[in-house]
């Protein structure tokens, strides 16, 4: 979907799918966040590892890093999170808009083209 004043892509809904080692009281799911727990095992280190815990797209990923004070090195876990979508639902916020800058200067457009129709006539 693309704004209908500017043509950018309009924001998708995206769900952030958040790998965890174990469950917390701090994890409480909503609408845009679930958790992944790994237990023991090994962070995700792939888009494929990802796909693996869900049957939307994947659109983006969040590397887990983590750094050393004994190397003081930072070092690439794998992966922390992931935003799925599902090819369809994007954020209503604006309407048929990318922002309200862009509807405001939609609406203004729009306004003179009627003032200059009406003129015309
Ligand atoms: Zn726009």
């Amino acid at each position: 979907m693309k704004c209908v004043h500017c043509g950018k892509g309009i924001q998708k809904h995206t769900k952030r799918v958040q790998f965890e080692l174990t469950p917390t009281k701090y994890h409480a799911g909503d609408r845009f966040t679930r958790y992944v727990y790994i237990g023991g095992g090994a962070w995700p280190l792939t888009i494929a590892d990802c796909r693996k815990h869900t049957n939307q797209h994947v659109v983006s990923v969040a590397r887990k890093k983590i750094f050393s004070h004994e190397t003081d090195k930072t070092t690439d876990i794998g992966i922390a999170f992931f935003n799925e979508w599902d090819g369809e639902t994007y954020l209503p916020r604006f309407g048929f808009f990318c922002s309200n800058n862009c509807a405001g200067e939609f609406a203004k457009a729009e306004v003179k083209r009627q003032r200059r129709t009406r003129a015309a006539a």
